[in-house]
C-alpha cells in the first residue's frame, strides 16, 4: 500500500493522500515531483508513514509538530471490518486518537498530511560548547528553524545543527561526493562501528575516545533539497531511549545527566542527542501541549545499556517527562496516564473500537493497561 492517491492544492502547498504503507523516502521523491516537501522529518527516512506517525516520530524545531501533527484526515480500518475516514471534522475524537494510535485504535489505510510547497535547506553544522549553546538556547531555538546539538558525555563539548529554511529556487550547494563519503559514511558510519566495537572491549578509552571525537569535530555548510539535508545514514547498530520534557527543563535535566554519569562511573561512547518540537494537540503526542526538548540517549547494541537508560529515565521523569513510543522505557499505564492529559479518552476510544481486544499486545498492554483476551477472537 504504497503512493500518492490524490493531492488537493491549498494556499500553503496541498493535502497529500498518501498510502499508509508508503516509506518516508519514496514520499519525500513523490512529494518534491508535485513541488511539495514534508514539513519535518526524523533522523532517518526508512520507516513507513503509518508506522511513523503512530509511535510519534518526530524531527527537530521549535516552532514545528511531529508527523502525527502533521495528519488532517485518516482512513482506518475498524476491528469489526469498518472502513471510516475521520478529520478534525468528522469523527474527531477518533481521528485525535488514531493519528497517533499506537496500533491499538485500528489498521491505517489512507493518511492525509498537510505538505507545505518544497522548500530547500541551509545546514550549518558546527562544534561548540554545551555552556555557550545552554546559555544562547532561547535565541538559537527563535531564530534557527530546526536546531539540534549532539553532547559527548566525560567533555563539555557539542556539535550543533542549523538548518534554515529557503526558498525553492535557491542555488543548492549539496554536500561533494567524497566530502560526504568522508563524513558521512567514513567517519559517521564505518570508523564509528570500529570505535564502538573497541570501546566496547576496552570501556576505559571511553573519555579519552570522546575527548578526541569531540575535538575532531569540523564545520560544514550546505544547501539541498529539504528532504536531503533533514536526513542521514545511521548504519552503526545501536540501543535508544529518548525522552520528551518540558523545554524548560532541559538544563537542569542535562546537570543531572552529566552529575549521573561522572558520579556512577556509567561510560558512555555515544553522543547524547537534544532536540526541539512545538507543542501539538495530538492526543498521545510526547509534545502534545506544551513545547518539548528531547533527550535522546544511546548505547552501542554490543554494550550494556540497562543501568544507563534506568538512570536517565528516572532523571526524565522526574521532570515529567514522556518517552518515545518506540524507543525503549520502562513506564506502565498507571506512570503515563499522569503525564497524559487525554489517557483516558485514548482509552476510551480504544475500547469503543476494539472491545475484544484484537490490536492488543505485550507492549500495549503495559502502556495502555488493557487486559489481552484470554480466548483469541
Ligand atoms: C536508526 C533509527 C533512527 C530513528 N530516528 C528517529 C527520529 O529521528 N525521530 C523519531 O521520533 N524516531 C526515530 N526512530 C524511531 C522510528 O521512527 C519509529 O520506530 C517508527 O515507528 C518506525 O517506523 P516503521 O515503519 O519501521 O514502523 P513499524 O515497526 O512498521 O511500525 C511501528 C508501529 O506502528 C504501528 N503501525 C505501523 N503500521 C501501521 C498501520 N498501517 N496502521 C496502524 N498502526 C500501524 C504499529 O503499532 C507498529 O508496531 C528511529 C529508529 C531507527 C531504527
Amino acid at each position: 500500500m504504497s503512493g500518492i492517491e490524490s493531492v488537493v492544492p491549498t494556499a500553503t502547498g496541498a493535502h497529500v493522500t498518501v498510502l499508509a504503507g508508503t516509506p518516508l523516502h519514496q514520499l519525500n521523491e513523490l512529494l518534491w515531483a508535485r513541488g511539495l516537501s514534508m514539513q519535518n522529518l526524523g533522523d532517518i527516512d526508512t520507516q513507513s508513514v503509518a508506522g511513523a506517525i503512530s509511535t510519534g516520530t518526530h524531527g527537530t524545531g521549535s516552532a514545528f509538530s511531529g508527523l502525527a501533527g502533521l495528519v488532517v484526515g485518516l482512513q482506518v480500518v475498524l476491528a469489526d471490518g469498518s472502513v471510516v475516514d475521520c478529520s478534525r471534522d468528522q469523527g474527531p475524537d477518533l481521528f485525535h486518537a488514531a493519528r497517533l494510535g499506537l496500533g491499538a485504535i485500528g489498521i491505517l489505510s489512507k493518511i492525509i498530511l498537510d505538505c507545505p510547497h518544497a522548500f530547500a535547506m541551509h545546514a550549518h553544522e558546527a562544534p561548540d560548547t554545551l555552556d555557550n549553546v545552554l546559555r544562547d538556547l532561547p535565541h538559537i531555538c527563535e531564530t534557527v528553524d530546526h536546531f539540534e546539538f549532539y553532547w559527548w558525555p566525560h567533555t563539555r563539548r557539542v556539535l550543533t545543527k542549523r538548518n534554515t529554511r529557503l526558498p525553492l529556487d535557491t542555488p543548492l550547494k549539496p554536500v561533494g561526493k567524497v566530502t560526504g563519503y568522508i563524513s558521512d559514511e567514513f567517519l559517521s558510519n564505518l570508523v564509528f562501528e570500529q570505535t564502538s566495537r573497541l570501546c566496547t572491549r576496552v570501556p576505559a578509552i571511553i573519555p579519552r575516545m570522546n575527548w578526541v571525537a569531540a575535538r575532531l569535530l569540523s564545520e560544514r555548510e550546505y544547501t539541498d533539497r529539504s528532504y536531503r539535508v533533514f536526513v542521514s545514514s545511521r548504519r552503526v547498530r545501536f540501543r535508544e531511549m529518548e525522552y520528551a520534557i518540558p523545554v524548560d527543563a532541559l538544563p537542569g535535566v542535562l546537570a543531572d545527566l552529566e552529575k549521573m554519569i561522572d558520579t556512577s562511573g556509567e561510560l558512555v561512547s555515544f553522543p547524547v542527542e537534544v532536540r526541539f518540537a512545538a507543542a501539538d494537540d495530538v492526543w498521545m503526542s510526547t509534545a502534545n501541549g506544551r513545547d518539548s526538548a528531547y533527550i535522546a540517549v544511546h548505547k552501542y547494541w554490543r554494550q550494556d545499556y540497562e543501568a544507563y537508560f534506568r538512570a536517565v529515565e528516572e532523571i526524565a521523569v522526574a521532570a515529567g517527562g514522556r518517552p518515545h513510543w518506540g524507543k525503549i522505557h520502562w513506564r506502565t499505564a498507571a506512570d503515563l496516564r499522569e503525564v497524559y492529559p487525554h489517557f483516558d479518552a485514548f482509552s476510551a476510544i480504544r475500547e469503543k473500537h476494539d472491545p475484544q481486544h484484537l490490536f492488543g499486545n505485550d507492549y500495549l498492554a503495559k502502556v495502555l493497561d488493557y487486559r489481552i483476551p484470554a480466548e483469541p477472537v
